[in-house]
């Protein structure tokens, strides 16, 4: 998911210290219903996979064959533009913590694209079938028929 490395916050408010065990946990919520959704449609994939040539890049849905990664954005953390927010405690950290929570998701995108995978990025907010159809999508698109 692109978090597992981040400390927690100086003196954090209830809510958000809430809000962060939600989003700290793997298999959150979200990505588990885009996966049934996938596997229900008959694809197959890796999850939270390393990519071969790629060194400390994860993706949370991996399809080898068709070099296609996925991933499942948490709005809070990867700053969503619908549900985003800066708490108001500690909001100079916060406010560094997510840019660099995006930084960082922009220069997966880039590795990964400038060695010749496709990026489906899906917010957690998706409706999964909705999610589910734009993956297949980028399935079909370029995807060597004789492999
Ligand atoms: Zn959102």
């Amino acid at each position: 998911m692109g978090h597992t490395a981040v400390e927690r916050p100086p003196a954090s408010s209830k809510e958000v210290s809430e809000r962060m065990r939600r989003v700290r946990q793997r298999d959150t919520a979200p990505e588990l219903r885009l996966r049934s959704e996938l596997h229900r449609r008959g694809l197959r994939y890796r999850v939270d996979a390393s990519v071969s040539g790629i060194p400390r890049k994860r993706v949370d849905i991996l399809f080898s064959s068709a070099r296609l990664a996925v991933y499942v954005d948490g709005c809070f953390w990867h700053s969503c533009p619908e549900h985003g927010l800066i708490p108001r405690a500690n909001r100079e950290w916060w406010t560094h913590k997510l840019a660099a929570v995006q930084r960082r998701d922009a220069e997966a995108t880039t590795v990964l694209e400038a060695a010749g995978w496709k990026v489906v990025r899906v917010w957690e907010h998706e409706d999964p079938a909705e999610a589910a159809d734009a993956v297949v999508a980028a399935l079909a698109v370029g995807t060597p028929s004789a492999v």
